[in-house]
């Protein structure tokens, strides 16, 4: 028997998800961000719950070839564009929209010799100041590329640094819209927090097309002030794994690596069969006095860990479980097979992280099954 532990991928609230994101902006077409392998899920075992996309968004040429492979005819955009000049070559062949966001592209695509004109999207640094063209150098920018027999319709596009905070958005939005006023071509702003927050008060908000990631993947972009429960979002990933011990312990006794648990009274502890080796951040609290627990679903009742965790082992609290023992199954995150939901928001917020890493952060090693 293989070591008791798997992730779940749940296709249908994938869907559901991507539907949830539809209803904020109801009129846009929305993409599909599926970079980073779709969030760890794997862009083959997602694809099926996000086929009703109306494209794919991510990030390297190997991912536009895997999203060919199964099929897609649709829009596949390059998030970053093109890292060098014969990468057109392939956004030629596949199909690809591209983003531009420095000059280089620009000369590279003047230098490319294509049949059918490329859309491009040309990316506006409206004060995040990661990528894009500065507000004053967007302008030259659409013009140079409008010149260009190479290049056909050109969306408009910028990226939030705060949709998901307390900043919010309007100071972007108000750049973007100044220095893109009378350009014409489709809009995109919009990531999952802007979606969410935003796009029912705002119009430009909700136009052309949304780039929903991480809400697609069921966890909350702003935990813990909203949960996916308020937003209406489903985990679609669940990592579970099996009691493969028991040890019953009395007080005084201590648990794990450092002796970072000690047992206040007799206490049983179950061993579960998952570690910071297969993706479970090392660095939650163990159930030292005065840190908060650190939630785990034991056959869909809450329980919480004590002890470090380590490589390929967790000790979760079974004291108050007396029908849990050998073989319980343990949901780390995500939905337990009795329906019991633990956000990945919880875990991602013990860790001082965020659901992003830690769905990013899923170890080769654990077999994945994808459900219907
Ligand atoms: C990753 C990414 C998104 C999706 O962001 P989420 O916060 O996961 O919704 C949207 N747009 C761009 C440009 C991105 O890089």
């Amino acid at each position: 028997m293989p070591r008791p532990i798997q992730a779940v991928i749940h296709t249908e609230a994938l869907a559901h998800n991507l539907r949830r994101a539809r209803v904020a902006a109801p009129d846009a077409r929305a993409w599909a961000v599926v970079k980073a392998n779709a969030y760890g899920h794997g862009i083959e075992r997602a694809f099926e719950g996000l086929r009703a996309a109306d494209g794919f968004a991510l990030l390297d040429l190997a991912e536009a070839e895997r999203v060919r492979a199964l099929g897609w005819r649709g829009p596949v955009l390059l998030l970053e564009g093109v890292f060098e000049p014969r990468d057109l070559e392939l956004c030629s062949r596949l199909g690809l929209w591209h983003t531009v966001h420095h000059e280089a592209q620009i000369d590279w695509l003047a230098a490319h010799k294509t049949h059918a004109p490329h859309t491009v999207v040309l990316k506006m640094n409206s004060g995040m100041n990661r990528l894009g063209f500065r507000p004053e150098a967007y302008r030259a920018a659409w013009a140079r590329l409008n010149a260009l027999p190479q290049v056909g319709e050109i969306v408009l596009a910028t990226h939030f640094s705060d949709a998901d905070g307390p900043r919010g958005i309007a100071h972007q939005m108000r750049a973007f819209a100044e220095a893109s006023r009378d350009l014409p071509g489709e809009r995109s702003v919009a990531n999952s927090a802007a979606a969410l927050r935003f796009a029912g008060s705002d119009e430009a908000v909700r136009a052309d097309w949304i780039r929903p990631g991480i809400m697609v993947y069921g966890s909350s972009p702003d935990f813990p002030v909203h949960d996916i429960d308020h937003w209406g979002l489903q985990p679609t990933m669940s990592l579970r794994a099996r009691v493969i011990g028991v040890q019953a312990v009395q007080a005084g006794d201590t648990v794990g690596y450092a002796s970072r648990f000690t047992a206040p009274g007799p206490m049983r502890i179950g061993v579960v069969a998952c570690g910071y080796a297969d993706g479970y951040p090392r660095v939650v609290p163990c159930g030292e006095p005065g840190t908060p627990p650190t939630p785990v679903l034991v056959d869909g009742r809450r329980s919480r860990i004590i002890g470090r965790v380590s490589m390929d082992m967790i000790t979760v609290d079974l004291t108050d479980l007396p029908d849990a023992g050998l073989d319980s199954e343990v949901t780390l995150w995500g939905r337990a097979s009795g329906g019991q939901v633990l956000p990945i928001d919880e875990i991602a917020q013990a860790a001082g992280t965020v659901g992003y890493e830690l769905l990013c952060a899923l170890a080769p090693r654990v077999p994945v099954r994808v459900e219907p």
